[in-house]
C-alpha cells in the first residue's frame, strides 16, 4: 500500500491522488520511476485510471488530449529531470493550443538539492515558460490547495497548463491525517460568462447589413461544447460557415452550409466575420491582406479578452463564453427574421460555384487509381471505409492537410491533429487517449489515426502502449519515403552513391518503402501492406472488425504526390 503504516499518517503520495481525484481529475498518463512509483500506485488505489506510456513526451499529448475531449484535465506524471524536460514540448503544445493539462513531476530529494543530487533540475523554473501556474507544495498539508489551484487554473479562463513540482521527500513525508484539509477545495464550477446585450446587437447589425458574411467556428467553440448553439444558428441564418482544422465537426462537415471547399475565396472576399473561438494567427493568415479584404469587419468572441485586436483590429470584441453569445446572437438575428437565400444571393452563388470547381478537381484526383497511388485516392479510399463518426488523429505535412480537407469530421471534438503549433509526434500520444475515452464513453466509435510516414517516427513506440491497454486504434500510415516527400528506391542509391553519404543523402528523405506494418509482428501479430485501393479497403475491414488490438495499415503512396497547386504560398510570404 502507498499509504505508510505508522497510525494516523498520511503520505504525500496518497494526499495527492485523493486531491486529484476529489477534483474531478479521471485520467493519468505517464511514465514511472524514482520516485513516482508509488505516486502511481497511490492514483490507482484512488480510483484514477494510469496508463503507462513509452515516453514522456507522448503521455504529455495524451494527456492534454483527454483534458480537450472531456473538458477536464488529464494528468501527466513523469521522473525528475530528464522525465519532466521531455514534457516540455508538449506542455508547450497544450499551452499554444489552449488545452487543459496538469503535470506533475518527481523531484529530487531536497537534502540533496544543490549537491548534485540524482536527475536534480530546477523543475519549477523550467516549466514556468510553459505553464499558467507553476508549483512546488511546501509541505504534505499543503497539497491540496496547490491541487486545487493546478486544476482551476489549468481548466478556467482560456484553458492552459500547470505544473506541480514533487520531491521525492514531499511525496514520502508524512502528514497527521486529520489536519490535512482535504475538503476546503469544493468550489462549486464557475458560472458561464454572458455576453453585453448591446455588443449581441451590434455583432447583429453588422451581420443582417454585411453583404458578404462569414461565421469561422474554431476549436475554441469545439471547447466550449456550444455545439448545438452554433448548429443552430447555422441552420436559422443559412450563413456560410468554414471551420478551422480542429473546430469541423462542430457543424457537421457535410453540412450544407460549410464552405471548406471554397476557403480562399471565403476568406479573401467576406465583408464581415464573425469569429467563434479562433484567432487569427498563421492559420488564419492574420486576417491580413492578401487573404483578407483590406475593410474586412471582425467579430470576434472569446473568453479571452487579451486576444481581443490581435493583428487587426475587431468591429466588435464580444467577452464571452461561445455557448451563451451565439444563443442570444440567434435571438436577435431571428427577431430581425434575418436569414440569406443561397438560391438566390450573390454571395452564395459564388461561393457554391467555386465549391463546384475545387471539388471536380479533387475528385478527378480522387477518381485516379494509378499506382504508386496520390493522396487523394488514398483519403477517397478511407473515408469510404470508415465509420461515419470515427475520431480522427492526423497528422504530417502532405497526409494532414490534404487528409483534413477528404476525411469528414460530423461531431465535434472528434479531430486532433498537429493543431496551432503545428508538432509533429503527437499522433500515437492522442490516440491512446481517444481510444481510453472510447472505451469509458463511446465504446462503439472507433479511433482512425492517419499518419505520415515521417510524424509516425517520432511516437511510433507507443504501438506497445496500445496493445498493452487493448486499445483498437487503426493506424494508418500514408508512406510517401519522406518529409513532405521522398524518393524512389532507384534514384535513392543513385543518389547516396554520389559521394560522402552525410553531404549527398538528402535531408527530407526516410529510407524507402519501409515496412512500418511489421511493428505488429513484435506482438505476434501481422499488419496490412497495401499499394492499391482494393487492398486499402480490404485492410481497412479487417483493421475495424478488431476490438482488443491496434492496427497498421501501411500505404505505399507516390513519393512525389503532392498538393492541389495552392493560390497562396502563405508560409513563405514575407511582410518585411
Ligand atoms: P483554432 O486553432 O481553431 O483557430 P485557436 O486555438 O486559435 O482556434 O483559438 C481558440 C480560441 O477560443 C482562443 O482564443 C480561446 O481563448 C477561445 N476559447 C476557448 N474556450 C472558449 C469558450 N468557452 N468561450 C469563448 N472562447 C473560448
Ligand atoms: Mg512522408
Amino acid at each position: 500500500s502507498p499509504r505508510l503504516n505508522q497510525a494516523m499518517g498520511i503520505d504525500g503520495n496518497t494526499i495527492l491522488a485523493e486531491s486529484l481525484k476529489k477534483q474531478g481529475v479521471e485520467y493519468v498518463f505517464g511514465i514511472v520511476g524514482i520516485p513516482v512509483i508509488e505516486t502511481a500506485l497511490a492514483f490507482q488505489s484512488a480510483g484514477l485510471k494510469y496508463v503507462g506510456m513509452r515516453n514522456e513526451q507522448a503521455a504529455c499529448y495524451a494527456a492534454q488530449a483527454v483534458g480537450y475531449l472531456t473538458g477536464k484535465p488529464g494528468v501527466c506524471l513523469a521522473v525528475s529531470g530528464p522525465g519532466l524536460l521531455h514534457c516540455i514540448g508538449g506542455m508547450a503544445n497544450a499551452q499554444v493550443n489552449c488545452w487543459p493539462l496538469i503535470v506533475i513531476a518527481g523531484s529530487c530529494p531536497q537534502d540533496h538539492e544543490g549537491i548534485g543530487g540524482f536527475q536534480e533540475w530546477p523543475q519549477v523554473e523550467s516549466s514556468r515558460l510553459y505553464c499558467k501556474y507553476a508549483a512546488r507544495p511546501p509541505s504534505p498539508r499543503l497539497i491540496p490547495l496547490h491541487v486545487e489551484k493546478a486544476v482551476r487554473l489549468a481548466a478556467s479562463g482560456r484553458p492552459g497548463v500547470s505544473y506541480l513540482d514533487m520531491p521525492g521527500t514531499l511525496l514520502m513525508a508524512e502528514a497527521d491525517e486529520d489536519k490535512v484539509p482535504m475538503d476546503f477545495y469544493n468550489a462549486p464550477p464557475v458560472a458561464l460568462a454572458h455576453p453585453n446585450p448591446a455588443l449581441v446587437s451590434q455583432a447583429a447589425d453588422l451581420l443582417a447589413k454585411a453583404e458578404r458574411p462569414l461565421i469561422i467556428v474554431g476549436k475554441g467553440a469545439a471547447h466550449a461544447r456550444a455545439e448545438e448553439e452554433i448548429c443552430k444558428l447555422v441552420e436559422n441564418t443559412k450563413l456560410p460557415f468554414l471551420p478551422t482544422p480542429m473546430g469541423k465537426g462542430v457543424v457537421p462537415d457535410e453540412s450544407e452550409y460549410c464552405v471548406s471547399t471554397a476557403r480562399t475565396q471565403a476568406l479573401l472576399k467576406a465583408d464581415v466575420i464573425l469569429l467563434l473561438g479562433a484567432r487569427l494567427n498563421w492559420m488564419l493568415h492574420f486576417g491580413q491582406q492578401p487573404r483578407f479584404a483590406p475593410d474586412v469587419k471582425v467579430i470576434q468572441v472569446d473568453i479571452s479578452p487579451e486576444e481581443f485586436h490581435n493583428s487587426i483590429k475587431s468591429e466588435v470584441a464580444v467577452h464571452s463564453d461561445i455557448k451563451p453569445f451565439t444563443a442570444a446572437l440567434t435571438q436577435k438575428l431571428a427577431e430581425k427574421k434575418f436569414s440569406l437565400q443561397p438560391a438566390s444571393n450573390n454571395w452564395w452563388q459564388g461561393l457554391q460555384q467555386k465549391q463546384k470547381a475545387n471539388t471536380e478537381f479533387v475528385q478527378a484526383q480522387a477518381n485516379n487509381k494509378t499506382l504508386p497511388l496520390n493522396y487523394f485516392a488514398v483519403f477517397k479510399a478511407v473515408q469510404a471505409n470508415i465509420p461515419k463518426d470515427s475520431i480522427i488523429v492526423s497528422e504530417g505535412a502532405n497526409t494532414m492537410d490534404i487528409g483534413r480537407g477528404m476525411l469528414l469530421n460530423n461531431k465535434p471534438r472528434h479531430r486532433l491533429d498537429a493543431g496551432t503549433f503545428g508538432t509533429m509526434g503527437v499522433g500515437p500520444g492522442f490516440a491512446v487517449a481517444a481510444a481510453m475515452w472510447c472505451r469509458d464513453y463511446a465504446p462503439e466509435k472507433r479511433v482512425i489515426c492517419v499518419e505520415g510516414d515521417s510524424a509516425f517516427g517520432f511516437s511510433g513506440m507507443e504501438i506497445e502502449t496500445m496493445f498493452r491497454y487493448k486499445l483498437p486504434v487503426v493506424i494508418v500510415i500514408v508512406n510517401n519515403s519522406g518529409i513532405y516527400s521522398g524518393f524512389p528506391k532507384d534514384v535513392m542509391e543513385d543518389i547516396q552513391s554520389g559521394g560522402d553519404i552525410a553531404q549527398c543523402t538528402p535531408p527530407t528523405a526516410l529510407s524507402c518503402e519501409i515496412k512500418y506494418e511489421k511493428m505488429m509482428e513484435i506482438f505476434g501479430e501481422s499488419g496490412h501492406l497495401c499499394r492499391t485501393v482494393e487492398e486499402i479497403e480490404a485492410a481497412l475491414k479487417k483493421a475495424l472488425a478488431v476490438t482488443d488490438k491496434p492496427s497498421i495499415i501501411n500505404i505505399l503512396i507516390d513519393p512525389s504526390s503532392n498538393r492541389k497547386p495552392q493560390t497562396f504560398n502563405w508560409l513563405t510570404e514575407s511582410k518585411l
